[in-house]
């Protein structure tokens, strides 16, 4: 019988105690150990070994908890097993994109949670869980990286985001779609993500990176605080990225000292390189310095760059790094 880790890590999945989930009471707090969220059917064939890994809001998931959560899948993957995550919805993209790029070669990595508590009417959770471990157990499912199986659909981590902040079917990978479904106990994947960007390892150091979202009121002040202590910083600019010219020479000077990303805020194609030659438009900030996100949105860039700096490479390797895809 196949063996699947399951990690638990908190989040709605793992939640009770409004008295039927909403608009009551105190609001629901973690109350769930790992055991408690499997279904009590549709697991197939596995084996399910649980481990409660941690138990937080999923805002609450930094660099310290991807730590504990990516040598928990190393161990899985050393023994040959699949690992499902049960994870807050709130940041689940971007600990799903963390774990693609640290564990991309080894068996399946799936995460998924729940908008509706576990005591609420209509809760999702056991049955995100089971598709979770269906798709996990599925053999073409290696290779794809790390894997969001929500609402029957399974979405690829460079892809995937929480686009509503409450319905059930809360995750997109919108322009492109999922990869694929999960339909009676079938496992359909239709796709397969032709871009792959490059595997990266946590180093020993803990770096600040944080995003700062620029609109054409943004101070240079704010941006100068944004850049105080950090190790990196990603903008989230306007359109194929974007930023009033009054402050392409603040960021020209910080992106001397440590990597300056810029991703687009339009979550759909990437960051330009040669269509807009004005201050402050790409081609302007890519003269001085900035680093493009391509692909990658702010959220995702931020990850990727945190891991980066994890191994104290310097700003050409981080370039080096997102001019890969
Ligand atoms: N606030 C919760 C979390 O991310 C939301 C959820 O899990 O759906 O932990």
């Amino acid at each position: 019988m196949p063996r699947i880790v399951l990690l638990s890590t908190g989040g709605t999945i793992a939640m009770a105690g409004a008295g039927g989930g909403g608009g009551g009471g105190g609001g629901v707090e973690i109350a769930l150990a790992g055991r408690d969220l499997l279904p009590s059917g549709g697991l197939g064939e596995a084996r399910v070994e649980v481990r409660d890994l941690f138990a937080l809001p999923s805002s609450g998931i930094g660099l310290a908890a991807l730590r504990q959560l990516d040598a928990a899948v190393c161990e899985a993957a050393a023994d040959g097993d699949p690992v499902v995550i049960a994870h807050g919805t709130d940041t689940l993209e971007e600990t799903a994109f963390a774990l693609h790029l640290l564990a991309a070669d080894g068996p399946p990595v799936v995460l998924t949670g729940a908008m509706r508590a576990a005591d609420a009417v209509g809760a999702d959770g056991p049955g995100n869980l089971s598709a979770a471990i269906r798709v996990a157990l599925e053999p073409q499912a290696r290779g794809l990286g790390a894997l969001v199986v929500f609402g029957d659909e399974i979405h690829a981590a460079p892809f995937v985001r929480k686009t509503h902040a409450f319905r059930p079917a809360a995750f997109s990978s919108a322009p492109l779609g999922p990869i694929g479904w999960v339909v009676e106990d079938r496992v359909r994947l239709v796709m397969r993500p032709a871009l792959q960007w490059p595997a990266l390892a946590f180093g020993p150091a803990d770096p600040r990176t944080h995003v700062l979202s620029v609109n054409a009121d943004t101070e240079p002040d704010w941006v100068y605080a944004a850049a105080a202590g950090a190790d990196g910083v990603v903008l989230e600019l306007s359109g194929g990225g974007h930023a009033p010219g009054r402050l392409a020479g603040v960021f020209g000077e910080i992106a001397g000292r440590i990597p300056l990303v810029f991703a687009s805020r339009t979550g759909g194609g990437e960051t330009l390189r040669s269509s807009y030659g004005y201050s402050g438009a790409e081609m302007d900030l890519l003269a001085r310095g900035l680093i493009p996100a391509g692909l990658l949105d702010a959220r995702k860039a931020r990850i990727a760059l945190a891991l980066l700096l994890s191994r104290e490479v310097g700003i050409e390797d981080v370039r080096a790094w997102f001019a890969s895809v």
